[in-house]
C-alpha cells in the first residue's frame, strides 16, 4: 500500500508554527515510507479565506523545503463533488432532509435545556417524507448516524478513544443554501485524494468520530488517524501571540535559517534518542508516528537560538 498524507490548512492567515509542524510530520511520513504528500487548501470559508493567506501558506512551506506532490488542490473548487456525495447518501437511505426551520430548532434547544439534557438534534426529520415539508424552508441534508453502540478509533498517537454513538446527533453534511459542511468537504477530498494516514492537530479528534461515520456510511476505508498534541508556550498555555512570533515567515524575517526552524520543529513532541541535530537525511530514515509524544510540547525559543548558530 503507498502511503498518502496531506497537508490541509484554512488560508485564514500566515503559516502557523503549529501548521508548519504538522505538515513536516505529514512531509516525513511520506518520505520515510515512499509515499506520496499532498496539499489541500481548505478555502470553504469565502469571508475568511483570503488570496494573499494561500500564497504565505505556499511560501512558508517552500522555504521549509516541504515540497508537495501534484499541485495544490482547492477545497472550494470541489464543493459540486462534495454536494453530489450528499445525494447520493439520501438516495442511499443513509441521509435524509431535514426541514426544520431555525425557530424550531431554537424551541427544541430551548426544551433541551430546561429539562437539563444535552442540546443535540433529536432527528425528527429521519422517518419523515419531503411531502411534509412547510413551506417556504429549504431543507438541509443530515447523516442517518447510527443511535447505538459505539464509534471507536484507533489513533496513531492518542491510542484507542471510543464516543456512545447516542452522545453524536445526525451532523449536517449539506446546508440549506446547498453548500458543504466542513465535515463533509474533509471525508469526501481525503477519499478522492486517496489519503491512508491524517496527521493533524488534536484540536481535530472529536472530529475524526463524525468523519469516522461518515466514511462508514459512505462504504470507504476510514484512514489512518494520527492527532498531534499542540504546541503550548513556555508557560504552558497554549500558544498566542504573547509568547512570540507564531508566524514562519516572521522566523524567516528575524534571519533565522529553515533548517534550524525545521530541526526545532521536528524535536517538538517527536524525539530521537538525545540527538538535538538531525539532518533531512536522518529525520527521513528515522520518522515513525510512533515517536509523536502524547503530551503537549512547550516552545523553547533558546533551543531554535543554539539550533540557528550550528547550520
Ligand atoms: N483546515 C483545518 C485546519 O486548518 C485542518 C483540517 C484537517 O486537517 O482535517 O485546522
Amino acid at each position: 500500500m503507498t502511503i498518502v498524507t496531506r497537508f490541509a490548512p484554512s488560508p485564514t492567515g500566515f503559516l502557523h508554527i503549529g501548521g508548519a509542524r504538522t505538515a513536516l510530520f505529514n512531509w516525513l511520513f511520506a518520505k520515510h515510507t515512499g509515499g506520496t504528500f499532498l496539499l489541500r487548501i481548505e478555502d470553504t470559508d469565502r469571508a475568511r479565506s483570503t488570496q494573499a493567506a494561500v500564497d504565505a501558506i505556499l511560501a512558508g512551506l517552500q522555504w521549509l523545503g516541504l515540497d508537495w506532490d501534484g499541485d495544490a488542490i482547492s477545497q472550494f473548487e470541489r464543493r459540486e463533488r462534495h454536494a453530489q456525495v450528499a445525494h447520493e447518501l439520501v438516495d442511499k437511505g443513509m441521509a435524509y432532509r431535514c426541514f426544520a426551520s431555525q425557530d424550531e430548532l431554537e424551541v427544541m434547544r430551548t426544551e433541551q435545556k430546561e429539562k437539563g439534557l444535552p442540546l443535540r438534534y433529536d432527528g425528527r426529520w429521519r422517518d419523515r417524507s419531503p411531502s411534509e415539508a412547510p413551506a417556504g424552508v429549504e431543507p438541509v441534508i443530515r447523516l442517518k448516524a447510527p443511535t447505538e453502540g459505539e464509534t471507536v478509533i484507533d489513533d496513531a498517537v492518542q491510542g484507542r478513544v471510543t464516543v456512545a454513538n447516542a452522545q453524536l446527533d445526525d451532523m449536517v453534511l449539506l446546508r440549506s443554501d446547498g453548500t458543504p459542511t466542513y465535515m463533509l468537504s474533509v471525508v469526501v477530498d481525503d477519499h478522492d485524494m486517496g489519503v491512508t494516514h491524517v496527521i493533524r492537530g488534536d484540536d481535530h479528534l472529536t472530529n475524526a468520530f463524525r468523519q469516522t461515520q461518515l466514511y462508514r456510511a459512505c462504504g470507504w476505508d476510514v484512514p489512518v488517524f494520527a492527532h498531534i498534541p499542540l504546541i503550548h508556550g513556555p508557560d504552558g498555555a497554549k500558544l498566542s501571540k504573547r509568547h512570540g512570533a507564531q508566524g514562519v515567515e516572521e522566523y524567516r524575517d528575524m534571519g533565522y535559517l529553515p533548517d534550524a526552524l525545521r530541526n526545532y520543529l521536528l524535536r517538538l513532541g517527536w524525539s530521537h534518542g538525545d540527538d538535538e541535530i538531525i539532518s533531512t537525511e536522518q529525520a527521513i530514515a528515522w520518522f515513525e508516528l510512533s515517536g509523536i509524544g502524547r503530551s503537549p510540547s512547550r516552545l523553547d525559543f533558546t533551543k531554535l537560538d543554539n539550533l540557528n548558530g550550528h547550520y
